[in-house]
């Protein structure tokens, strides 16, 4: 059975982690969260006083930053650990929104992230979010898709779900994080958040979760079958 990458890009909150997530369980690939990379290293700078203005400084943490995934079976997820420690639900706060762009705009980090998921997603079998996966990480990946959904809709959502983790916040204040971000991100220099030529647009704004999931499946699977026929066969 072939295996393949599946880069699923976007906007924050249009879904692409669930319903990333999702399509990783039912096709039994890997899920890599590449956000979530990012802000750890924000979560590293923030808490070592990292000036991001100064080079030198941001190399030196990148050297003594190490971000792996692990299973948790009692959450069915893989949680993010920075340096041993299991940062998951840390990285999630808004205080990590709030700076991340800023950190993830920054070339060296950049640089260090992308090699990293380069390598994880080697033997494909890859199901991976995030801005630039169709357009630097893996260019080749063979199914992509690219995630909006309206901004106001993206804002309601995303409250929900820092409420479900005990998180109120005002809707004003999570749209504006999600306007900011999109600017940053979509703006900066190096790798800008942008829907790759053959990445295909969907717009969640009035899907379900597991309408997206099964979106997603339809496609993987079409994706895989073509693969199959195209490929040599085998003696
Ligand atoms: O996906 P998530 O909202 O957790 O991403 C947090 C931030 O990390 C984004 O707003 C963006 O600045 C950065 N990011 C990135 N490239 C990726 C994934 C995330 O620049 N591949």
């Amino acid at each position: 059975m072939h295996k393949i990458i599946i880069a699923v890009d976007g906007y924050s909150s249009c879904g692409k982690s669930t319903t990333a997530k999702g399509v990783a369980a039912q096709l039994g690939y890997a899920y890599i969260d590449t956000g979530a990379m990012y802000r750890a290293v924000t979560l590293y700078f923030h808490q070592n006083h990292v000036a991001i203005t100064n080079p030198k400084a941001v190399a030196k943490a990148l050297e003594n930053i190490h971000i792996v995934f692990q299973w948790n079976p009692a959450t069915s997820q893989n949680e993010t650990y920075l340096n041993g420690l299991n940062v998951e639900s840390e990285i999630r706060k808004m205080y990590i929104a709030n700076q991340v762009s800023q950190v993830s705009a920054i070339s060296e980090v950049r640089r260090a992230m992308v090699a990293q998921q380069q390598r994880m997603a080697k033997a494909r079998g890859v199901v991976m979010d995030g801005r630039d996966i169709g357009t630097v990480v893996f260019p080749d990946a063979e199914l992509k898709v690219f995630m909006t959904a309206q901004p106001q809709i993206r804002a309601e959502r995303r409250q929900t779900e820092l409420l479900a983790k005990g998180d109120a916040l005002d809707l004003d204040e999570i749209l504006d994080n999600i306007r900011k971000r999109d600017h940053i991100d979509t703006t900066r220099q190096d790798s800008p958040l942008r829907q790759a030529d053959d990445a295909l647009l969907i717009d969640t704004s009035y899907m379900t979760l597991d309408g997206q999931i099964e979106k997603l499946i339809e496609l993987a699977r079409a994706t895989l079958a073509l693969k199959t026929h195209h490929a040599p066969a085998s003696h």
